[in-house]
């Protein structure tokens, strides 16, 4: 019986298009030195799940404008804080004194409310199922502990609307597997009904060179498929009590998606009980229409449309140190993949 890098490396099936849906996936196949044993007609390319990288320009002009004109302390992962808003990022705003914190959950930024009770303090929620439920309880912790000075900004995500949206970009999804530890695996069926194909793959090299290995000989057969390669975490029904929880204060919306646009249904909120938590709501905050750079392709880039080294300023005028767009600064972007290992 072949091995699964045997499998992989002597792949000699027709061309095929496997999306990393993940941006851990894409830095730890650079990492692990995955590509290199890919041939030719086994192309990866990146998807929509780095949730720095898909959360819009106006989501970053809105923190500021909350920093900046509502003079509250922001509090957010640090990936957020170097990623260009229309004028100027978080860490600009912070140059202009706006109170800007890094933290890293949203519990810590609750902790700093509470402690600071003459502050008002919002908390940036971005990110997928995997970080919503920790968002959630924040807000719960806020109101168990009678803060009126807490809340949060969402930009929250889910994955299902994407895989819909995305239908047709690549021939095999290599799902999350800490999404889909989460939400089970019943859309990824779903969707193999419909004839999407993905594994649900892990982190390590064994369990990405397995859930590889598994996609060539699935794809091979020519029929639409769904394989979980992650067992171990994953389970058909996923984690039912974060399910419950997210369930309880939030409800879907409408959500913008760097490159994919407006996605229905693709957000989660507060729901109207929660709202006093909802920095949007209680701090009025205008509609506002973010400009992202013209020389940036991270919208191609999150859709498979190009490879981060088709874009002209890639490596010259846009670097880690200097990010033109989401996905140079984040440490789960694409194009900061490519930089650090191609
Ligand atoms: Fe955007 Fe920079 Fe990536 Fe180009 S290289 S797509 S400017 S992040």
């Amino acid at each position: 019986m072949k091995t699964a890098r045997e499998i992989i490396e002597t792949y000699d099936g027709p061309h095929v298009r496997i999306m990393e849906v993940c941006g851990t996936h894409t830095h730890e196949i650079f990492r692990l030195g995955i590509r290199k044993l890919l041939p030719e007609q086994v192309e990866l390319i990146s998807g929509p799940g780095c949730p720095v990288c898909v959360t819009p320009v106006s989501f970053i002009d809105e923190a500021i404008y909350l920093a900046l004109e509502k003079g509250v302390t922001v509090c957010t992962f640090g990936d957020l804080v170097r990623v260009p808003g229309t004028k100027m990022s978080l860490a600009g705003a912070r140059e202009q004194g706006a109170k800007i914190r890094i933290v890293y959950s949203p519990a810590d930024a609750e902790k700093y409310a509470r402690e600071h009770p003459e502050e008002q303090v919002t908390f940036l929620s971005v990110g997928f199922e995997t970080t919503t439920p920790a968002g959630c309880l924040s807000v719960k912790s806020a109101k168990e502990d009678g803060l009126s000075n807490y809340s949060i900004l969402t930009a929250n995500k889910t994955m299902p609307q994407a895989y819909e949206a995305l239908k047709g970009s690549a021939d095999v999804f290599l799902y999350p597997g800490h999404v889909n530890a989460i939400t089970g695996t019943h859309l990824c069926e779903a969707l193999a009904e419909e004839g999407v194909s993905g594994v649900v793959a892990g982190f390590t090299a064994k369990e990405l060179m397995t859930a590889l290995a598994v996609a060539l000989v699935k794809f091979q057969e020519g029929k639409p498929f769904f394989v979980n390669c992650y067992p171990r975490v994953v389970t058909q029904e996923g984690s039912r009590e974060a399910q419950v929880l997210v369930d309880e204060m939030m409800e879907a919306c409408d959500s913008e998606w760097r490159g994919l646009g407006m996605i229905p249904a693709s957000g989660m909120k507060l729901r109207q009980e929660w709202q006093e938590f909802d920095a949007r709501i209680k701090y009025q905050v205008p509609i506002i229409e973010g400009k992202p750079n013209p020389a940036c392709r991270c919208g191609d880039v999150l859709q498979g449309k190009c490879k981060p080294s088709d874009c002209k300023v890639f490596g010259k005028v846009c670097t880690p140190q200097h990010p033109v767009g989401a996905c140079m600064v984040s440490g789960e972007g694409a194009c900061s993949a490519y930089y650090q290992y191609s």
